[in-house]
């Protein structure tokens, strides 16, 4: 599954954070919101921790479900590495609660 529910106003504040660009290629073409810890993982579904601002041609990438010049692999770690580096110390992208 490419995106679980996201409600509009988490949606929205996820593009002003990221200035309403792809965080890894800088595109403002075809934004999506993209979860940073899959669900099945633990990620959190909602958390700002957990969701990334990518174009279309970079979140397909990321999915694998469209050839790109770095592999699901890497894009999935370049993502972790800008929420992580954007919430650090604190950065908590998971649904269960710390301790
Ligand atoms: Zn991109
Ligand atoms: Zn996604």
């Amino acid at each position: 599954m490419i995106s679980a529910r996201i409600d509009n106003r988490t949606r929205k504040a996820v593009y002003a954070r990221d200035h309403y660009r792809c965080a890894l290629c800088d595109s403002p073409r075809y934004i999506q919101v993209h979860h940073v810890i899959p669900r099945g993982q633990g990620g959190s579904v909602t958390s700002m921790h957990n969701l990334i601002t990518l174009c279309q041609h970079c979140h397909a990438g990321v999915h694998g479900v469209e050839a790109h010049y770095w592999t699901p692999a890497d894009i999935a770690q370049a993502c972790v590495e800008y929420v992580a580096d954007y919430y650090a110390p604190d950065w908590w992208p998971y649904r269960e609660d710390r301790g």
